[in-house]
């Protein structure tokens, strides 16, 4: 880790605290060190690094104009983490009064290893009331031999009690220029060469947390190499757009489901974050609809399906994962998964208009049993939702069944997409879904089969698809209304 390795470990190397290291400074070369502290400030800004700092100076063995040596046992051993009288509490898992107690009865033990023991409570503001209490008492009459320094990030939770025993260090968010200099330094001594513009942009995210600033030139480092354009920092930063994201929509307004698909992987593969890929890809996507729909562009109607079904797409149980993204390339470029259908016969009686729900003559089947299937297969639907939502999305609405026998389901695909996932990825999903519902094994057998005419809008979309109207978005072909979820109950 850059952060840990580049630690500073003399008070010259702090940056942007120089108010706080020249009067620590002062205090250690007049022998005028105080029994307790208080460092307050935002995180990331050096104040545990100070604290340690400190330590060792108190304990050096050859101090020099306040400044720790490093060379000796008691700076070595601290900077080793082996010091036994270096005692760090974290306050915030440490915040009963037990645990201040304990602290308190050992503290009057001679320190083992160093001159004086150094307690450095970080977080202080967790401590509960008692602990607080417990503290105090030991603030008040502390042993020769003890110093603390407590650490806090909120100044203003601390009781007054507590501050007006300690002497008080406010750091400071640490400036641009300070931490562009420090980071300029840490990428030359490990050979990354980022351009002043990109150390300046890290810098600004960081916003004054030295240790944020560090951790993203690392992050950055490991992304793209030793040596990242301004770009790729902009890029890992969030603050340009993934120029795939323009590709993407493009493959989607050109219905290449292959390049989209090719897109995810890719941005899958390099390790970046799918969810926040997709959420840049949906605002590229508005953006080519709005421009599309100004100018009546046919591929008006694929960017309103791509922006609801990305906008649909749910990476929280897999972060990781493309296949949300895929499913959803998937759904705009070929027409949307149909949600369960209502019975046919039924529903084609009730909304003669809505020819996207006939089906082939040679497929029809007598009603009762049609129910049966379609209920079956919403229940399998749910089911492999319910363990696993993005494979089980392959099979929303993109299949029939064919045939339940005592051996085999037969679903029928009107995608070879759809079919060749859940033949593969999801077969041992859905033929473990399946026996649960038929209470006897079956073997999963896939077909293709065509389906009469383009499908509609499932339900989900309707509001974006709305709400791209109302930005202006004139489909060219205009969205038929979706169907209802459910079939009306009188039809079953
Ligand atoms: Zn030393």
């Amino acid at each position: 880790m850059l952060y840990g390795k580049w630690r500073p470990r003399g008070f010259e190397e702090v940056v942007g605290q120089d108010h706080v290291v020249e009067t620590l400074r002062n205090a250690l070369a007049t022998d005028k060190v105080a029994h307790a502290y208080l460092f307050a400030g935002p995180r990331g800004t050096g104040k545990t690094t100070t604290a340690r700092i400190l330590a060792k100076a108190v304990n050096c063995t050859t101090l020099a104009e306040g400044e720790p040596c490093n060379g000796c046992a008691p700076c070595d051993a601290i900077d080793r983490g082996a010091a036994l009288d270096l005692i760090e509490m974290d306050a915030a898992s440490n915040r009963g009064i037990d645990d201040v107690r304990e602290l308190r009865d050992k503290i009057a033990f001679a320190p083992s290893d160093l001159d004086r023991k150094v307690y450095l409570l970080d977080e202080v503001h967790m401590l509960t009331t008692g602990a607080f209490n417990a503290l105090l008492k030991t603030l008040e009459e502390p042993p020769p031999h003890a110093i603390f320094i407590l650490a806090t990030t909120e100044l203003h939770e601390i009781p007054a009690t507590i501050t007006s025993r300690c002497q008080r260090f406010d750091f400071r968010r640490i400036p641009i220029e300070a931490m562009v200099d420090r980071l300029r330094f840490i990428a030359g001594q490990e050979d990354i060469s980022v351009p002043e513009e990109g150390l300046l942009a890290i810098a600004r995210e960081a916003r004054g947390a030295l240790r944020d600033a560090i951790t993203l030139l690392e992050q950055i480092a490991s992304m793209y190499g030793n040596a990242p354009s301004t770009d790729d920092v902009l890029e890992s930063l969030g603050l340009v757009r993934d120029e795939r994201t323009e590709k993407l929509a493009g493959a989607i307004a050109q219905r290449d489901l292959g390049a989209a698909l090719e897109i995810a992987r890719e941005v899958a593969g390099d390790g970046l974050d799918i969810a926040r890929f997709t959420r840049e890809a949906i605002d590229t996507l508005r953006e080519r609809l709005l421009v599309a729909a100004r100018e009546r562009k046919p591929e008006v109607g694929v960017l309103t399906t791509a922006v609801a079904e990305l906008a649909a797409a749910d990476f929280r149980r897999d972060p990781g994962s493309p296949v949300p993204l895929e499913v959803a390339c998937a759904a705009a470029v070929l027409g949307p998964a149909q949600p369960a259908a209502p019975p046919a016969a039924a529903a084609e009686n009730r909304q003669p208009a809505r020819g996207g729900q006939r089906r082939p003559q040679g497929r029809r089947r007598d009603p009762a049993s049609e129910t049966r299937e379609e209920r079956f297969l919403r229940e399998l639907y749910d089911r492999c939702k319910l363990s696993q939502p993005a494979l089980a999305a392959w099979l929303n609405g993109s299949c029939e069944v064919l045939a339940i026998t005592d051996k085999v389901l037969q679903l029928g695909f009107y995608h070879p997409i759809h079919m060749d996932k859940i033949a593969n990825d999801g077969r041992t999903l859905v033929e473990q879904k399946a026996e649960e519902l038929l209470d006897h094994p079956v073997t999963l057998l896939v077909k293709r089969i065509e389906r009469t005419a383009p499908a509609t809008r499932p339900a989900k979309g309707g509001h974006l698809a709305e709400a791209a109207r109302e930005m202006g978005a004139k489909p060219v072909e205009t969205p038929e209304p979706p169907p209802p979820p459910h079939p009306p109950e009188e039809n079953v």
